[in-house]
């Protein structure tokens, strides 16, 4: 049994209230979710509207990292299968897609956005064995923003004339897509969505370490009688994506994913005529003022960091915490981290989940030991862990200092470096001493000062009083080494479009 240890608090008109703090986490029985994920042992390429074997041959295995177990056999795509895929992408544009009428399009869009909802906890546990984020991340998340993407999207089809007003737009031809692993199915919307609406035909890369869904989604397009060729997904590792991306009839390519990465494809490309968009990584600060709901602050703070193991380009990994507050918060965020629950992530009561890889668990390891080399100080919680899988403890280091890796380096973990300021000025200038630029979150009592903070702050998403929120209408994207181009809403559809 936990230990209750009852105290009293004293609010702030004065009364007293009474709070229950968990000496140890309750425990509750298992509570797997049971949806069959209906998986395949082998998963071929689909090109064409059709699954194919690789020309290559060659198979990898796709594990799950809460219990390191294989789940898949999933083809490695060569250049010929890349280039096979862009012919097809270039039929169906010259004789299907490219020429059908938007209104037709959106139908399509609508009935991918249906069908993914009535298999959506069949989704759901997919990404969830395949990935290792937290069941009720990939179900409350996940898939209904895949499926919202998708609607609304399909809204815009048949409405490309306000996209830009006064301007008509035209769709670019063929466009080649690589995604990471920590939102597999919903980096998959965010691309293919506003490629489609606008007439464009696509071939897409999903992360080599989580492929499942991407091509269990292939399946909805089957079924949905999207025709042959305007979408193909190739899987494979960095080799398979350079090819994707290098292709002479991409007309636009669009990576998520590292910021080396996405340089080393900038580099790759340059002196070409390709439209390119790059979303890349991100040190966000999320920003506490001593006038913020504090209690509020703290769940946003860990929702910010936490969600999704901080596998999560927009994660808040640095605190800046107004200093004549900081001790209650640290106080409050060491006593809301005791009780998040790590664990089996297909168990309905977990909060934190596996760590993708047996690689990303190392490079966070590393970086969580150069924080204690160098001089920060570690607090994380007692809690037993699994002994196999990639798993992690929530981590928050006080006392970091900008010269700390930690407080520069994207850790793309459950890690929270906390750092404190004392003026409006000093909170700006810290925030924005950084490569990145993707987003930022601020907590404070005073509209004029998020007004002020928003204009201020570096980062392509300023949240205020809340963090992590997103919809398929409001644009998402970076400054500075985070990359550029938008994904959602106008923005992200212009960015799929020829102004003519
Ligand atoms: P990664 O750059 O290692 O891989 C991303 C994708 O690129 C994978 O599909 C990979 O196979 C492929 N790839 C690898 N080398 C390639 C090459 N030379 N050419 C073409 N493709 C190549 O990144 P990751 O570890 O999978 O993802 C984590 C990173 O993604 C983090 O830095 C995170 O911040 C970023 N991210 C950014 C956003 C955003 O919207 N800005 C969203 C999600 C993730």
């Amino acid at each position: 049994m936990p230990t209750l240890i009852s105290d009293q608090r004293i609010s702030r008109r004065g009364r007293a209230t009474p709070e229950l703090i968990f000496g140890d986490l309750w425990e509750f029985d298992p509570a797997p979710e049971t949806a069959d994920p209906r998986l395949q042992s082998r998963y071929d390429l689909f090109i064409d509207g059709k699954f194919v074997a690789p020309k290559t041959g060659r198979y990898f295995d796709s594990i799950n990292p809460a219990n390191e177990q294989k789940l898949a056999e999933i083809a490695l795509a060569g250049d010929s299968d890349v280039a096979a895929a862009y012919r097809a992408a270039q039929r169906a544009f010259e004789t299907t897609w490219g020429r059908m009428p938007g209104r037709e399009r959106a139908k399509y869009l609508y009935r991918i956005a249906r069908l993914l909802q009535d298999r959506a906890r069949e989704f759901a546990v997919a990404e969830t064995l395949d990935g290792g984020k937290p069941i009720k991340e990939s179900r409350d998340f996940d898939v209904p923003m895949t499926a919202a993407h998708f609607f609304y999207h399909a809204g815009w089809a048949d409405k490309l004339e306000y996209v830009a007003p006064g301007r008509r737009v035209a769709p670019l031809g063929l466009v080649g897509q690589v995604i990471p692993w920590n939102f597999p199915l919903l980096m998959l919307a965010w691309k293919v969505a506003p490629a489609l609406a606008m007439g464009n035909c696509v071939v897409l890369k999903p992360a080599e370490t989580t492929s499942i869904t991407c091509l269990k989604f292939a399946t909805i397009l089957q079924d949905a009688g999207l025709p042959p060729g305007v979408v193909n997904f190739v899987t494979g590792a960095g080799e398979t994506g350079a090819a994707v991306m290098a292709h002479p009839l991409a007309a636009k390519v669009a990576f998520t994913g590292s910021t080396e990465v996405g340089k080393a494809i900038m580099r790759s490309l340059a002196g070409t005529e390709r439209k390119m968009t790059l979303e890349l990584g991100g040190k966000a600060a999320n920003i506490v003022f001593d006038d913020a709901p504090l209690d509020q602050a703290v769940e946003g703070i860990v929702n910010g960091i936490f969600f999704n193991q901080g596998h999560v380009c927009c994660a808040g990994s640095r605190l800046l915490v107004q200093e004549s507050v900081a001790d209650r918060v640290l106080a409050k965020l060491k006593r809301r981290i005791q009780v998040l629950r790590v664990g089996d992530p297909i168990d309905k009561n977990t909060d934190i989940g596996a760590i993708n890889s047996r690689a990303q668990l190392r490079k966070i390891q590393q970086l969580v030991a150069s924080g204690v080399k160098e001089g920060a100080e570690l607090y994380q919680p007692s809690c037993s862990l699994p002994t196999k899988g990639f798993y992690f403890r929530p981590t928050l280091f006080s006392g970091v200092t900008m010269s700390h890796r930690i407080a520069r380096e994207e850790i793309f973990g459950p890690v929270l470096s906390v750092l404190t300021f004392r003026t409006v000025d000093e909170a700006i200038e810290r925030a924005n001493n950084t490569a990145y630029g993707l987003s930022a979150g601020v907590w404070t009592d005073k509209g004029s000062r998020i007004l002020k903070m928003s204009t201020a702050l570096k980062a392509g998403v300023v949240w205020a009083n809340t963090y992590n929120k997103f919809d398929p209408t409001s644009p998402f994207g970076g400054y500075k080494e985070s990359g550029f181009g938008r994904e959602g809403g106008r923005q992200g559809l212009l960015d799929y479009a020829r102004l003519v």
